[in-house]
């Protein structure tokens, strides 16, 4: 039986990439979570989710880039990206990673061209979502995006926390001091227990916690998650505290519990579908495998037929 950790492990090895590619079984697999492999069928598929009415956020595939060339490459995808939002007049934002803008070879390289999407975003009325990647970057993650929102504002720059660190509830406040957006999510990386905690309940719990702080900060927050029990939560704390619906809003993955997207959506309630797209589709797919490994056996159950 493959484990959460083996296959975040195998999400890792970007040859088995090819390997994998190569099934087109696999492919079709892939399709319910990647939206393809080009901006247009990005578009597409978010003109689609919108048709839910659902917002989006593109994000393009690719992390831990190693090379300064790529990460120019990267730049220029997300300004057309955006370029394309405004002339196909979709309802979408971005979202980028910064091992993708280069932060593991230079901080400064990151900044700089996280930066240049901002800028563009921020000329555009639009808003660029810092995703979260791997304890080894949290510190560095956290430090461009403070630099990034003391030259811009509050709507044109967020941040992403996850529940699983120890750290979370401290750097939700220090955040929220400035203030900054934030997407809460529980996180999808493997983290050792000096730094994450090892159990369900305990990530579970301090979502909780932390979801409550977000909501009674007069800040528009996103609650990103598929679990029901953290939606209930959600729901019931804004109730109580009478937080209305436009206050914050929902995120989920593309092709992850559609039937309860559509249904907070019809319920009045702000919901942003995250869009990933590219060619570097291989470790983004294996972190969903490894979130549901019952995903293998459907895999498995078609290979057969
Ligand atoms: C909009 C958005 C943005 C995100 N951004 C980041 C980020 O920047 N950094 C980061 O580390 N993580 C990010 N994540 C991923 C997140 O951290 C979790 O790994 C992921 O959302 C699964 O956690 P969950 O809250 O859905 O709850 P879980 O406890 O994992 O799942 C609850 C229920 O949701 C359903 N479900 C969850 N995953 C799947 C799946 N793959 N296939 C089918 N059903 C599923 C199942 O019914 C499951 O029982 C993001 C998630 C979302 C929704």
């Amino acid at each position: 039986m493959l484990t959460r950790s083996a296959l975040i492990y195998l999400s890792r090895k970007e040859g088995l990439k090819d390997f994998a590619a190569r099934f087109s079984l696999f492919k079709k697999l892939t399709t319910r979570f990647i939206a393809g492999e080009s901006i247009d069928e990005a578009v597409a598929a978010i003109r689609e989710v919108n048709a839910h009415g659902c917002s989006a956020s593109f994000d393009h595939l690719n992390e831990s880039v190693g090379s300064t060339a790529e990460t120019e490459a990267e730049v220029r995808e997300y300004l057309d990206v955006l370029r394309r939002i405004d002339e196909t007049g979709i309802n979408s934002n971005v979202s980028i990673k910064l091992t993708q803008f280069g932060l593991e070879i230079d901080p400064e390289l990151a900044y700089r061209n996280a930066r240049r999407v901002v800028e563009d975003a921020a000329r555009r009325g639009n808003f660029v979502r810092v995703d979260m990647e791997g304890s080894n970057v949290t510190q560095a993650t956290i430090d461009v995006f403070k630099r990034l929102r003391a030259e811009f504002g509050l709507n044109d720059v967020g941040i992403v926390l996850q529940s699983y660190l120890y750290r979370t509830m401290d750097d939700a406040r220090d955040l929220l001091k400035i203030p900054a957006r934030i997407r809460l999510c529980k996180g999808a990386y493997n983290e050792p227990p000096e730094v994450a905690y090892p159990n369900k309940k305990d990530v579970d719990d301090n979502y909780i916690r932390v979801m409550k702080l977000l909501l009674s900060s007069g800040i528009y927050h996103g609650i990103a998650t598929h679990d029901p029990r953290m939606i209930d939560a959600t729901l019931e704390f804004a109730k109580r505290e009478e937080v209305s619906k436009g206050a914050f809003e929902f995120q989920m993955l593309y092709g992850i519990r559609r039937d309860l997207q559509e249904q907070l959506a019809r319920d009045g309630y702000g919901m942003r579908v995250y869009v990933p797209y590219g060619k570097h589709w291989y470790p983004y797919f294996m972190r969903r495998l490894a979130e549901r490994p019952a995903n293998i056996w459907f895999v498995l159950k078609n290979l057969w037929k």
